[in-house]
């Protein structure tokens, strides 16, 4: 039982137990090209999460991971099977809820730790943040933390890429087709200066950007390179959480 993970804890344990920050990962269930499993977001956020948690707490930081969320925001995902979509209006009611238990019980601290590029919380955290003015409320995104350039070949693609295909062939390698079976994640981009330079946005169409839900080229993708990304990942985040669960909330500017 690893008394930092609120699926695994029990009430014993816990009743009296000091929280100072509650981490909800939240990923998505979606295609992943042909050779990654539907969970992949999922199992990235579930994984990054405990080992995170887990540095942390060997720091001393009194910190409680959730469950992690298993639907993400897929509008632009519409016509692929299964693809599930939570709206965002959705998804912060989700929050809206888990929020006022939090505050009503007295724990100040939240961290959102996604793990989906459609998940987008900051305009939800400021509405929440007018709602419950006790809460710091934070967010970030796992896959924005390091530059994937010192880790991997491709690193351009955004998803079920090299990094991605990396992390799973470390974490549940034995849910990976071979590299063979998997598309080369070519992906169209935008007709539209502005939009192909990133400086304006626009969703894409999934379906008309890739052919196998890719985007990014698998193929360089190996073991040892996920399992150095993630531990620099996770080592990463594990000082932020260290930070945040001593951080005075009443005084967070110097
Ligand atoms: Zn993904």
């Amino acid at each position: 039982m690893r008394p930092y993970i609120l699926a695994e804890a029990n009430w014993k344990h816990i009743h009296d137990q000091p929280i100072e920050l509650v981490i909800l990962p939240w990923g998505a269930t979606e295609a992943h090209n042909y050779h990654l499993p539907y969970a992949t977001d999922v199992i990235e956020a579930d994984t990054i999460a405990a080992e995170s948690a887990r540095l942390a707490w060997e720091q001393g930081a009194k910190v409680m991971v959730l469950p992690t969320m298993p639907f993400g925001v897929n509008t632009g995902q519409t016509d692929i099977l299964l693809d599930i979509n939570l709206y965002p209006s959705t998804q912060k009611a989700i929050l809206n809820d888990i929020i006022e238990v939090l505050n009503r019980q007295g724990i100040y601290k939240l961290l959102i730790l996604n793990s989906h590029g459609g998940n987008d919380f900051k305009t939800m955290l400021r509405e929440l943040g007018v709602q419950y003015p006790a809460m710091f409320l934070t967010t970030c995104s796992w896959f924005h933390t390091l530059d994937k350039s010192t880790y991997f070949d491709e690193p351009k693609g955004d998803h079920a890429d090299e990094m991605e295909t990396s992390l799973l062939l470390h974490l549940r390698p034995e849910l990976v087709l071979p590299l063979e079976e998997a598309g080369d994640g070519a992906a169209k981009s935008w007709k539209v200066q502005a939009l192909r330079e990133g400086w304006a946005w626009a969703e894409r169409k999934w379906s008309q950007v890739t052919e196998d839900t890719g985007i990014g080229n698998p193929k360089a993708a190996t073991a040892e390179k996920g399992k150095r990304y993630f531990e620099a990942v996770t080592q990463k985040i594990s000082g932020f959480l260290v930070e945040l669960a001593k951080v005075d909330v009443k005084d967070l500017y110097e």
